[in-house]
């Protein structure tokens, strides 16, 4: 048995049902670097991909807190701090039901390499807890953010550890983080991103991830000399922080993104989705999206139960560029097969993982660009480092600065992840060239400092 294989059936015995993800993003990274495993002795000899795929360090930690009622809710709060080979640990804290260590596991290790590929020094770590900021008041959320950095207080720092904003945790969130963290240690450190702008954040961190994922498709098309954005009928799916400002950006640049949806269902809207109205909807009422039929009746709004069986609404709708932006597992090998039959030439992974393993090789086989999460959805991460460097430095950029910066970074790496393929013989297959490039990097890290 190969290494590969011995550390996979490791991980299958070791790791409970609820790590399926974790196995499912494990089992990819290793598939693609193996001609390097294979070809480049030392990582063997140092053991490096079964140190890989084992985090530094997991916390868990109850979290108590009053409700509006004066009940004492109860929740679990996580941090897994994966691989420091690069950098501080860096990586989102999600508040979602469906947070556990397994899908916090996937996560963390997917970022190691992702913040890899960013070119910045930053290690790999997520962390989250299962509560459900949905349908909670802002003193309730405020009292859930004190009690969860109480504890999380003792395990990060500007050059330990540093969280930021994921599904459910947006600028309120960071904010009681933030001010928790500050009152408790009387420092005003760069301890977490996604900080609104008038306590330390970046200048474009809240666009930062969706605006990259659009540059990064922009990237992609002329690589592979297909038609650019400009007049193309683009479904996103999501409607959250990627999402908006992933239809924000392909607007921007005279796409037309057609499509939004939340957990209850989709939005169709054949002009384009108004981005200010989903904004309001989304970010200032915190609705349904069926609140946009009121302004716009000619709109299709389509509910969870009347999707067909094994589709995601969304994916039926014909398109040239397709961004799911939502969660990870939201595009099936069924929608695949209607993507393609739709015609679609580029899939980009704004959300971490969207694409089942039998959808993505469905698309490389019949040659349409896939652009993988941990390269096209990188910007959100560069920009936090970039507001690390704003904090440490006592700078701040402005907009078009970071802006520019972040274009950069994803002609960068999407430059380094084609040329990548192409060198190790996988030629368009960007999943690859991307796992590639960002394991090597930590490698041989992790081979230069010894154990
Ligand atoms: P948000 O919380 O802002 O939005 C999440 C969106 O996805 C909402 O529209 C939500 O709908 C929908 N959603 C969540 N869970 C499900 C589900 N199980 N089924 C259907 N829809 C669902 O999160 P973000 O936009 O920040 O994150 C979206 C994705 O992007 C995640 O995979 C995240 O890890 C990834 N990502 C985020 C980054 C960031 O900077 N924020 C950086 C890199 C990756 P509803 O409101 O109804 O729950």
């Amino acid at each position: 048995m190969n290494i590969i294989d011995e550390t996979l059936e490791h991980l299958k015995l070791s790791n409970c049902n609820t790590d399926g993800t974790f196995f499912q993003a494990v089992k990819e990274v290793l598939e693609s670097i193996s001609p390097l495993i294979e070809s480049d002795k030392r990582y063997q000899e140092n053991s490096i991909v079964k140190r890989l795929v084992v985090p530094d360090r997991q916390i868990q930690f109850q979290v108590s807190w009053l409700d509006d009622n004066n009940q004492i809710q109860v929740n679990n709060g996580y941090r897994v701090q994966f691989n420091n080979a690069l950098g501080p640990y860096k990586g989102g804290l999600r508040f979602h039901p469906s947070v556990n260590s397994g899908i916090l596991k996937f996560l963390g290790f997917e970022q190691i390499l992702k913040n890899s590929l960013t070119g910045l020094s930053m290690g790999g770590a997520k962390g989250g807890s299962d509560f459900d900021p949905k349908g909670k008041s802002d003193a309730e959320v405020m009292k859930f953010c004190r009690s969860f950095m109480m504890e999380l207080q003792k395990y990060i720092g500007d050059r330990t550890d540093v969280p930021a904003g994921d599904i459910g945790v947006g600028a309120r969130e960071i904010g009681y983080l933030f001010g928790t963290y500050k009152n408790i240690t009387s420092k005003y450190d760069g301890v977490l991103t996604g900080k609104p702008f008038f306590f330390g954040g970046s200048l474009m961190r809240p666009e930062a991830t969706g605006y990259g994922v659009v540059y990064f498709a922009k990237e992609m098309l002329e690589i592979e000399h297909k038609k650019p954005l400009l007049g193309q009928v683009c479904t996103v799916s999501g409607s959250g922080n990627v999402a908006i400002y992933t239809i924000e950006k392909l607007r921007d640049l005279g796409a037309i993104p057609v499509t939004c949806s939340d957990s209850k269902g989709f939005i169709y809207d054949k002009r384009g989705i108004n981005v200010e109205l989903l904004k309001e909807i989304k970010f200032q009422k915190r609705a349904s999206l069926e609140l946009y039929l009121e302004t716009y009746k000619s709109a299709e709004y389509v509910k969870v139960e009347d999707y067909a069986e094994d589709s995601h609404g969304v994916w039926n709708i014909p398109c040239y560029a397709a961004f799911p932006c939502a969660t990870q597992n939201e595009l099936s090998l069924n929608d695949a097969k209607n993507l393609i039959a739709n015609g679609v030439e580029i899939v980009t992974e704004g959300a971490n993982m969207p694409t089942t393993p039998e959808a993505t090789l469905l698309f490389q086989k019949e040659g349409v660009v896939f652009a993988p999460a941990k390269a096209a959805n990188a910007g959100g991460v560069a920009v936090s480092g970039f507001e690390m460097s704003q904090n440490a430095s006592m700078q701040r950029w402005t907009f078009e600065e970071v802006d520019l910066k972040l274009q950069e970074t994803m002609r960068q790496i999407s430059k380094k992840v084609a040329l990548t393929a192409k060198d190790y013989g996988v030629e368009r297959n960007y999943v690859d060239g991307a796992n590639i490039v960002g394991f090597k990097k930590v490698a041989d890290a992790m081979i230069a400092e010894g154990i």
